[in-house]
């Protein structure tokens, strides 16, 4: 038998379970094709129906809530965009149903866009409270209208025609919807893995890691924000056409409820989730509403009291939700493989030798009454490894986050190549060519080494416009892809770390993941690299391999700004020290001269005998 490599066995797995999964797909849609054309019972089909017009609204969800961290209540509002779109158009203008569609989604995304600008810039509740506001009055509005029949709503709704074929039952809507929603499915699938879906992945962590990568996070979330409402348009679209009348009622707030509730049950994490969640809730419910009222003798919608249990019990047992179990019947998600070649990206030119690249000048940091950064200039040249040491506390970070952009100075100025940066956010910072890594990692742990590194790769990727975002869901970006993916695993060639390429990144050891954070750092073509803390938690040998890894950097034109708590470990390495301590730059030169320097061993070892 021969041995295979970690990434041979990365690659041979992952074509198997590509197959496996495809042919599982296969079976699916198969099963699906077959059900409306067997003697299945009308009611199933009507089943069958809803479960598919609940799973495109819970897929946008799961773009929203379950990857991009945030809640929406108000989907249903955006159901209810598509619904009397097409109704209106088609019964009081007669225009083509599919016009509606058209005129539907354009009307979504302007009110998605407008809603996302203005929330997604807030943090915490504001965005659930928003698309609270949202969902109920629009309900209102549309129960108010006199020209979309105010409670009444719209009747007569045409049937839907496609390629001339006649839509008119529900077995032949049965085909259309659930070719929807794969297609969502799919879509969706297509959308996480690619450049901005991985930008995606990376907001849920708070946005710092994804903007000093060079992400737009607050465009990203209106952009999935949008998305999200389209596909719930499109569910309203099919409804109106399912059920040929609109009313206020299914677009209410507690629909909206009901949504969200799918997404979190199947598994808020996984775009299969939506499905399942989709399917659980609305068999439950149908069967709760032909059971409860039998046990009790009442009637009333006693299937809600039941539903919130099931919720607190789930929360409390499954934050997942029930995908993870069921998935543990399927063969695991192959990797994403980076190519064995694919044409370089594009660099930056690089500076000479010598030239001054980072200036910092009296650059202040008050938190409040303390001075964090009190007045700190130093300089870093071209093809420099410049080490900022001192104790804990002493300001070393908060320096840091003022070079990079993710603090805003209290006062003084950060020149990069003459240019002030200090009021350019970071994603602007390190489009200039600084790259960074935190002394507290930040990584996305369920993710593969390769595709958090090719996070780095953000900004040079060949689709700029909206993000990427089309061309990711059309899968127009094979190319961009194979480019990004193989920078990556150069990068983690360049490292030493290419034989985890394939393994979770919190699988890996804290000395790994800072490793992993350099080689992400790389993939922003820098010319100059701030590493907070690379050597923490490495053991010896490691600590060698990364000051070696460091010098031929620097032989290959790279500069460092380097803070490191270990005084050996900067000895050797770097050409020049600033020493900080409470805020306060206390030496600056050769580190022969510094180690000797009275106040820095007052600092570091608390006094001079
Ligand atoms: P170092 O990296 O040198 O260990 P830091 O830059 O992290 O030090 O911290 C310098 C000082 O600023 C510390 O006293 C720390 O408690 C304080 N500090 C850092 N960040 C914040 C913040 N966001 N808000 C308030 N105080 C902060
Ligand atoms: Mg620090």
């Amino acid at each position: 038998m021969t041995m295979l490599t970690d990434k041979q066995q990365a690659v041979a797995g992952s074509r198997g379970g590509l197959t496996r999964n495809r042919v599982l797909t296969l079976l699916f849609a198969l099963c699906l094709l077959l059900l409306p054309a067997l003697p299945t019972p009308e009611y199933w089909i009507t089943l069958g129906n809803y479960i598919g017009l609940y799973s495109i609204v819970a897929i946008g969800l799961v773009l929203l809530t379950g990857v991009g961290g945030m809640t929406s209540f108000g989907q249903a509002a955006f159901v209810g965009l598509g619904a009397y779109g097409t109704a209106y158009l088609s019964t009081q203008v007669g225009l083509s149903p599919w016009l509606g569609l058209l005129a539907g989604l354009l009307v979504t995304m302007a009110c998605a866009y407008v809603i996302g600008l203005i929330t997604m810039r807030m943090s915490g509740h504001y965005l659930p409270l928003a698309t609270i506001a949202w969902g109920l009055s629009l309900f209102f509005l549309f129960g108010n209208l006199d020209f979309l029949g105010k409670y009444d709503g719209l009747n007569g709704i045409p049937v839907l025609s496609l390629f001339g074929i006649e839509l008119g039952s529900g077995r032949a809507m049965f085909y259309l919807i659930w070719a929807v929603v794969l297609l969502a499915v799919l879509a969706v699938q297509n959308l996480l893995n690619s450049r901005p879906g991985r930008a995606i992945r990376a907001l849920k962590g708070g946005g710092v890691m994804a903007e000093a990568m060079g992400v737009n996070t607050a465009w990203m979330k209106v952009v999935i924000f949008v998305v999200a409402a389209m596909l719930a348009c499109v569910s309203g679209f099919l409804y109106a056409h399912l059920q040929r009348a609109v009313n206020p009622t299914p677009f209410g707030l507690n629909y909206g409820i009901e949504y969200l509730f799918m997404a979190v049950v199947g598994g808020v994490g996984h775009v299969w989730g939506a499905v399942l969640g989709a399917g659980v809730l609305t068999i439950l419910k149908d069967v709760l509403q032909g059971v409860l009222p039998k046990l009790l003798g009442a009637n009333g919608n006693f299937e809600i009291i039941v539903f919130g249990v099931l919720l607190v019990l789930l929360l409390q047992h499954a934050r997942e939700g029930i995908w993870p179990f069921l998935k543990k019947l399927f063969p695991a998600a192959p990797p994403v493989v980076a190519p064995e070649h694919a044409p370089a990206l594009a660099v930056r030119p690089k500076p000479a030798a010598g030239e001054l690249l980072l200036d910092v000048r009296a650059a202040r940091k008050e938190f409040g009454g303390l001075v964090a950064v009190n007045d700190v200039s130093f300089q870093v040249r071209a093809g420099e490894i410049i080490g900022l040491i001192g104790p804990n506390g002493a300001g070393k970070s908060t320096t840091f986050n003022l070079v990079t952009g993710v603090l805003p100075v209290t006062r003084g100025e950060v020149r990069y190549r003459g240019e002030v940066i200090s009021s350019l956010p970071s994603r602007e910072i390190v489009k200039r060519g600084i790259g960074r890594t935190f002394q507290h990692v930040h990584l996305l742990p369920t993710m593969t080494v390769l595709e958090n590194v090719a996070i780095g790769a953000h900004l040079r990727g060949d689709f700029r416009a909206q993000g990427g975002v089309s061309a990711a869901v059309l899968r127009l970006n094979r190319a961009e892809e194979e480019k990004l993916l193989f920078e990556a695993a150069r990068q983690l060639e360049r490292v030493g770390l290419a034989d985890c390429m394939y393994m979770e990144a919190g699988s890996l050891a804290l000395g790994q993941q800072r490793i992993l954070e350099i080689a992400r750092a790389l993939c922003c073509d820098p010319a100059l690299l701030l590493l907070d803390e690379p050597a923490a938690g490495l053991r010896y040998k490691e600590k060698q391999a990364l000051a070696a890894l460091l010098k031929k950097l620097k032989g290959e034109g790279m500069s460092v700004l380097l803070v490191e708590h270990d005084m050996d470990f900067v000895m050797n390495l770097t050409d020049r020290l600033v020493v900080m301590e409470f805020g306060t730059r206390i030496a600056e030169g050769v580190p022969e001269a510094v180690q000797k320097d009275p106040a820095v061993l007052e600092a570091y070892l608390g006094g001079v005998e």
